[in-house]
């Protein structure tokens, strides 16, 4: 059963959105069947892993033979439906909801196993599609999400995720002999996009099933506060005691800078950052799940990580963090203001004045938060520094460092971040999977925090820019997977190239 192309896409046409974007989730491995024209019997799903099913229009539901599916799955095969067909062919309740522009609609999970992780009993995320081109107005804007009401639980059917709007099931599972059929509604929510709120996890549960898409990823259900993410750092540390926290010094606008500390300090500091520029927040929650990720299980991935001292500063700029400004409370752009050819860098414009969106700083260094991140790279001399920016997919190099190691962690990240999500590209409309594959060479000295760790001796600096800046959290399981895994990438690849530390 087990070849290259193992899941097959069972539609009533060409296979629509859901089958671009399964191409671009799963390069060659996704067969599309057009029902009503092609055989769709036992014999052709037995050749596949995993049956996605998406019927679009009623009249050929009848076209799906959901008898077929159903043995499939009997036999251990692995199938994802669309609500609509699976609840037509279990003779329940059907539902299509729509509500004016006042509720978004949600999906609450109800169980955590391995379709749903990533998140915890209990989260909402967003699951809706839009109307978009109603001819009348009354009707445009309106959200809608499909659901299952009134279903029955058993020993076999669970309610994975329950709809916000009217507790019908938005995502169940139920157990068919040796395999099962994952019922979701994927026919509600659009191609994901950007800031999309109704669809940015479309494909994260069907993901979880093919692909194991979740690895670390966790959604944080609030995006908080300085303050309030400080306290989630610290009831986090209370669950751990390899975890403790660090008063770094004050920022300037005169708040405690806390650090999350894991290891021993006596072994090589890996220093990891984020939010230096304020408005870049994800990336802060994504390390403060490494940090639990790294507690959890000092042997993650067989890097016995206690023989390494992590030093991690998920919020670099706390004044930025809270207004969602690139710049410090004083208008100053920290990532222009560290201590490494401040003098020599010159941009023509955006420099010179508070709040201009490159704005240096009066002097080098001239900040808090600068030198409390200077203080612990002159204190430490990190063998690895990762500095976490939105939003690109890049990155970037400083003025030097060990080019080997860093393609080796290039290398390692871009293995890792195949085939696991699916987004619009950052600054343009096409779609793609989450990835890290462009990198730059080595760039001239620049006040960066990277460029000052280069040249005070880290061999492996670098800049991350992935996708972010999103006004809520609905991207968050995405993000913060893909920061843990960076992070585990360069810890590896420090640990092979150095042997044990
Ligand atoms: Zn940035």
């Amino acid at each position: 059963m087990q070849s290259d192309r193992n899941i097959l896409l069972l539609s009533d046409g060409p296979g629509g959105t859901i089958g671009a974007d399964l191409d671009i989730l799963y390069p060659g491995r996704v067969k599309r069947l057009d029902v009503t024209s092609e055989s769709c019997d036992a014999g052709v799903l037995s050749r596949y892993e995993f049956v996605i099913t998406a019927v679009n229009d009623g009249c050929n539901l009848h076209k799906l033979d959901y008898g077929a599916v159903t043995a499939f799955a009997e036999s251990g095969g692995q199938v994802i439906s669309c609500l609509f067909e699976y609840a037509r062919n279990r003779g329940m309740h059907f539902s299509k909801t729509h509500v004016q522009d006042r509720i978004r609609p949600g999906m609450r999970i109800e169980i955590e196993n391995d379709v749903t992780r990533g998140y915890s009993l209990g989260d909402t995320l967003w699951w809706y599609g839009t109307v978009t081109s109603a001819p009348d107005q009354t009707y445009a804007n309106q959200m809608f999400q499909r659901q299952i009401l009134g279903l029955e639980t058993t020993e076999n059917v669970a309610s994975l995720g329950i709809s916000n709007l009217n507790g019908g099931a938005v995502m169940l599972e139920e157990r068919v002999g040796d395999g099962r059929i994952v019922a979701m509604d994927l026919a509600s929510p659009v191609r994901p996009w950007y800031n999309s709120w109704g669809s940015t996890n479309k494909y994260l549960f069907l993901g979880n099933i093919v692909n194991n898409a979740v690895r670390y990823g966790k959604h944080y259900p609030e995006r908080l506060d300085y303050d309030g993410f400080v306290d989630l750092m610290f009831d986090t540390a209370e669950r751990y005691p390899d975890l403790f926290l660090e008063d770094e010094g004050r920022s300037s606008d005169g708040r405690p800078m806390y650090s999350l500390n894991v290891g021993d300090e006596s072994r090589p500091t890996m220093y990891f950052g984020a939010a230096i520029h304020g408005w870049e927040w994800e990336n802060a929650y994504g390390l403060l799940r490494l940090a639990e990720v790294l507690c959890r299980n000092p042997n993650v991935e067989g890097l016995n990580t206690p023989n390494l001292h992590f030093k991690i500063l998920p919020v670099q700029n706390p004044g930025g963090f809270d207004r969602f400004t690139r710049q410090n409370s004083r208008g100053v752009d920290l990532n222009r203001n560290f201590d490494c050819n401040w003098d020599g860098f010159h941009y023509t414009q955006d420099v010179r004045m508070p709040w201009d969106y490159n704005f240096m700083g009066a002097k080098a260094a001239s900040e808090r938060e600068t030198r409390v991140i200077q203080g612990i790279i002159d204190e430490h001399r990190p063998l690895c520094v990762i500095d976490f920016h939105t939003a690109d997919y890049i990155m970037m190099l400083p003025h030097k460092g060990d080019g080997e190691l860093l393609a080796a962690i290039h290398a390692d990240v871009r293995d890792r971040l195949k085939n696991r999500y699916l987004t619009q590209k950052p600054y343009g409309g096409t779609y793609q999977q989450v990835n890290m594959d462009r990198i730059t060479e080595f760039r001239p000295p620049e006040p960066y925090c990277i460029a000052y760790a280069a040249e005070r001796g880290t061999p492996a600096a670098f800049l991350i820019e992935m996708s972010g800046n999103r006004d809520n959290v609905h991207a968050l399981v995405m993000n913060t997977d893909t920061v843990v895994e960076i992070c585990l990438a360069a810890v590896k690849q420090c640990l092979l190239k150095g042997g044990s530390p």
